[in-house]
């Protein structure tokens, strides 16, 4: 396919269009995928995720250019559940376009709901693994921590960053939401402002708790670090947390393991659709229809329906 291997060769045009084509799913995007395969697995993937004005597009943007002066090349796919636009317009006003701009190092991409949560989270790893393919050495994934949605950004990512901030009511938000359990690196970001002390050490009590985690010494301990995004203090510290936690996959085998693990999920939630879609042809849509009706009409549970339309169904 021309336009794979326009993209696969280093053309931005060719790589924007490729995307959308895979955003709009299909049979030319499957095949698209199928081309670029071969070329995934280089990339180390960073989840950026916490609740909304904590600073995480100004994070991801100091990230961006800290990688950037160490001579690497940066993808950045922006996650918003809650935006019903896509496809980077959305991000033409934010401070990182003025910054980042015109350097062809880095590729930035928004991404907005289509249809359902599932469609956007399997979207967005189809995109990240076409950044991967075409070769930026590290994928940014920025989320809102709301709900579902980071936990599918969490598998695709191989780092994941929470980050918090002060003064956004009296509760650590990343506890309230449950965010820490996928957390590798916690940020209290704003630290310019009053009470990121206490936040940080409320995260740093809680870690000790250590409820989720296993008690191994070798386990990873996330550590929790402050950062003024705005004017990018502390983000190499972040960035050297980032590289400590790569080593650490590696060398624990984790990284493998992980890998494996997403490779599953991905296959099960393929298998899922297909078999579905192969179901229904072969019972037509109206005995799903029929069935619904039945459950609703209490004459039978949607675990005796589910049997019933598998009867027979090889
Ligand atoms: P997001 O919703 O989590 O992506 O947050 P944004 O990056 O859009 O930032 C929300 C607001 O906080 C913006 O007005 C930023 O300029 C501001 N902001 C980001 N980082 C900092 C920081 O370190 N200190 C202060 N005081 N403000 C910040």
């Amino acid at each position: 396919m021309d336009l794979v291997q326009a993209a696969l060769a280093g053309e931005r045009r060719a790589l924007a269009r490729l995307l959308s084509l895979i955003e709009d799913d299909g049979p030319e995007a499957r095949q698209a995928l199928a081309a670029l395969h071969p070329h995934t697995g280089r990339a180390h993937i960073v989840g950026v995720t916490g609740a909304p004005g904590t600073g995480k597009s100004t994070l991801v943007n100091e990230l961006a250019k800290v990688l950037r002066d160490q001579g690497h090349t940066v993808g950045v796919v922006a996650v918003d559940p809650t935006s019903p636009f896509s496809g980077g317009a959305l991000l033409g006003d934010r401070v990182r376009m003025r910054d980042l701009a015109g350097d062809p190092g880095i590729f930035i991409r928004s991404m907005a709901t289509r249809g359902s949560l599932g469609g956007l989270a399997r979207a967005t790893a189809d995109v990240v693994r076409v950044l991967d393919a075409v070769g930026f050495e590290w994928v940014l994934v920025e989320t809102v921590g709301v709900g579902q949605a980071e936990v599918d950004v969490a598998r695709t990512a191989h780092t994941v960053v929470v980050v918090e901030a002060p003064g956004l009511g009296d509760d650590v938000q990343a506890l309230k939401a449950g965010l820490l359990e996928i957390a590798d690196i916690l940020v209290v970001n704003k630290a310019d402002r009053p009470g990121a002390a206490q936040t940080a050490l409320a995260l740093e009590t809680t870690l000790d708790l250590g409820q989720n985690r296993p008690h191994d010494p070798h386990a990873w301990r996330p550590p929790v670090l402050q950062t003024v995004a705005l004017n990018g203090r502390g983000v190499d510290d972040v960035v050297k947390a980032i590289l400590d936690h790569r080593a650490y996959l590696r060398e624990s085998g984790l990284w493998d393991r992980r890998e494996r693990e997403r490779a599953r999920a991905d296959l099960m939630r393929a298998l899922e659709e297909r078999l579905v879609a192969r179901l229904l042809y072969h019972t037509g849509e109206e005995a799903l229809e029929h069935w619904v009706d039945r459950i609703v009409a209490r004459e039978i549970d949607v675990y005796g329906a589910a049997e019933r339309l598998t009867e027979g169904f090889p």
